[in-house]
């Protein structure tokens, strides 16, 4: 069975890290099937999330039709692992080079939407697991682009290391720190739980005479078990992208914001369907209501 979510993301779920390093192993065995939340009349539980942000390995390794998403964002991952393109006079950043083996995928992507891959100047990660960034030491050998991380990422990034290459970080960000190339600014917000850095982006967009908030939400998927340091975090992150602006929103898996079923609507000509700041909280909304349905489990098991 081929690895399913590149690093800890299943053993995550299992809370023993120490069964990380053969992902395939982790694979076989599925997260739980409880508890379930319901959502906006949709039901969830952690082994259905899991397998809605993951698709099949066809998925993972198979380019979504490459499109803009509103101004200068693009989208250039595969069916299921995000990574966009903001582009700017000055070169273009990349957000998330998925799996090593994606990132000639995502280079012709870039190419078939008229731009250049090697004007990536900057690279940057939603979080330090191998279906997000496991790439990122091949983008920076064929771009030269700076990579920057969430320090609290750093160790996890440190230890990526596909075909023992040196993860690259050339700069080390903190909570609400700004990375800014050719009048694009984005801003780092440290949003914890799912991997320690996990960072949610925010930018702005111009369309038809508007500025557009734009929020690249990091996961904020629980593990099965949650320790009180994971507590604090994951309240920490809920709290932090619910007082976001956001009027776009996205995710590093385009499920967690219907990303298919917008992209069928924009051929349909019409408005943005991707400005839609109804549902720029489903995703918090799922999850938090998935890691309360987990906290309260794992309080009930613990009573006498
Ligand atoms: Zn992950």
């Amino acid at each position: 069975m081929k690895n399913m979510s590149g690093m800890c993301s299943l053993t995550g779920f299992l809370g023993v890290l120490v069964l990380c390093p053969d992902a395939s192993l982790a694979q076989a065995v599925p997260p739980a099937d409880h508890p379930a939340v319901t959502v906006k009349g949709q039901t969830y539980t952690p082994r259905s999330i899991l397998a809605r942000n993951m698709g099949t390995e066809t998925d993972r390794i198979t380019a979504f039709p490459p499109h803009r998403i509103i101004g200068n964002i693009y989208y250039v991952g595969t069916n299921t692992l995000s990574s966009f393109l903001i582009v700017t006079p000055q070169g273009n950043i990349l957000i998330d080079s998925t799996y090593e083996r994606n990132v000639a995928t995502i280079e012709k992507s870039v190419t078939q939407l008229g731009f250049k891959f090697s004007d990536i100047k900057i690279l940057l990660g939603n979080h330090a697991h191998g279906d997000h960034q496991e790439g990122d030491a091949l983008v920076k050998q064929m771009t030269g682009a700076q990579v920057m991380a969430m320090a609290e990422d750093v160790p996890a990034l440190q230890a990526m290391k596909p075909g023992g290459k040196e993860h690259p970080i050339d700069k080390v960000l903190h909570d609400t720190e700004a990375v800014t190339l050719g009048g694009a600014t984005l801003v780092a917000h440290l949003t914890p739980g799912h991997t320690p850095g996990c960072t949610t982006w925010t930018t702005t967009a111009q369309e038809g005479g508007k500025t557009y908030n734009v929020m690249f939400g990091c996961s904020l998927r629980p593990p099965a078990v949650l320790t009180p340091a994971l507590v604090n975090e994951f309240n920490r992150a809920f709290k932090t992208v619910r007082a976001l602006p956001c009027d776009v929103q996205l995710g590093d898996h385009g499920a967690q914001y219907n990303m298919q079923e917008k992209y069928a609507k924009v051929k349909d000509g019409g408005s943005n369907p991707f400005i839609d700041p109804a549902s720029c909280t489903l995703e918090a909304d799922v999850e938090e209501a998935m890691f309360h349905a987990i906290l309260a489990e794992q309080q009930q098991a613990a009573r006498p």
